[in-house]
């Protein structure tokens, strides 16, 4: 058991379907984690909004309502799973269900849309027991700005006065911030101003492959710099140009690029399960292992548990 994968947005479906982790039959459920060698888990809870809510939810609830009823549907799933799953709330609570037997499951929210400028909402997250929040998902909100195929709206388009409250309420709280999704300048005024490591939990290398969802090279350094880590994204769309297809072999290339520019200590892996549509080679969760094996020609045998956990645990580790 030694994988932590940064994000997946599996709650969402099995709030949408009605299932549990044991029934799910996406790309994560509880045998899947079991075989694939889950140490822990990031389950986001993903806020769709606009057409995104339209698409998966059939309408536009409020963000805040929506929080709370996939909150509950999280909570549901764990009860349902307590024999092999536990929350973990701090690195060192991951390790102690690991010692127990037990895979921990971290919870984080995609998109802090559901904040509504009220910075109060951020002390009930964290009680709720979130450690991770992606300051927006692919639309403004009141933090800041997406990122955008238009260099003007990416690399202009920072923070909003609230979103620096934010920041700083979550630095304050021990609330990981997470870059992924965020514009180029939103992503500068995090580094510039966050007094703690940062996360992108699913994203790549933008010198690989030219989308704005993707990371430059300065931002990949300034992200190491900061003490922070890349989880590197499955979906080929972000990885390479394969038609629909994710290979093992990508996945790879944009780890050792990630090395090469921002050093070893910044590597992480945020799959991005049930978030993403490409066929996978390695199948699902499960297929983790053939991953693993095709780093053995590249990486040391402690680069592999860096990438696998050890960066992580370590950003974790200085939130507190
Ligand atoms: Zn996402």
């Amino acid at each position: 058991m030694n994988i932590i994968d940064l994000h997946c947005d599996t709650v969402l479906f099995c709030y949408k379907n009605r299932k549990t982790l044991r029934t799910y039959e996406g790309h994560i459920n509880l045998e899947k984690l079991q075989k694939g060698g889950c140490l822990a888990q990031c389950f986001a809870l993903f806020i769709p909004t606009h057409d995104a809510a339209v698409e998966y939810l059939g309408g536009e609830p409020d963000p805040w309502s929506l929080y709370q009823a996939l909150l509950s549907c999280y909570r549901e799933l764990l009860a349902d799973s307590a024999d092999v799953l536990r929350p973990a709330l701090s690195a060192a609570q991951i390790l102690e269900n690991s010692r127990s037997g037990f895979l921990s499951s971290i919870l984080t929210v995609e998109d802090g849309v559901e904040l509504d400028e009220k910075l109060e909402r951020l002390d009930t997250v964290y009680a709720d027991g979130v450690r991770m929040m992606a300051l927006t998902w692919n639309y403004e909100n009141c933090i800041g700005y997406p990122n955008s195929p238009d260099p003007f709206e990416h690399t202009r388009r920072g923070l909003k006065p609230f979103g620096f409250e934010a920041l700083e309420k979550m630095n304050e709280l021990g609330i990981i911030i997470d870059v992924s999704h965020l514009s180029e300048a939103g992503f500068f005024d995090v580094a510039s101003h966050s007094k703690k490591p940062f996360i992108a939990s699913h994203s790549c290398c933008r010198a690989l492959k030219d989308h704005s969802r993707n990371l430059t090279d300065t931002q990949l350094r300034t992200l190491a710099d900061a003490g922070g880590v890349v989880g590197v994204n499955f979906y080929d769309v972000f990885l390479g140009d394969r038609g629909g297809m994710t290979a093992v072999e990508d996945i790879v290339r944009h780890l050792l690029y990630l090395r090469d520019r921002a050093g070893i200590e910044s590597l992480a892996f945020g799959s991005d399960f049930d978030g993403i549509e490409s066929a996978l080679e390695f199948r699902d969760y499960s297929g983790f292992p053939q991953i693993l094996r095709a780093l053995e020609a590249h990486f040391t045998d402690d680069e592999i548990d860096r990438i696998c956990h050890g960066n992580f645990l370590r950003v974790f580790t200085a939130q507190e």
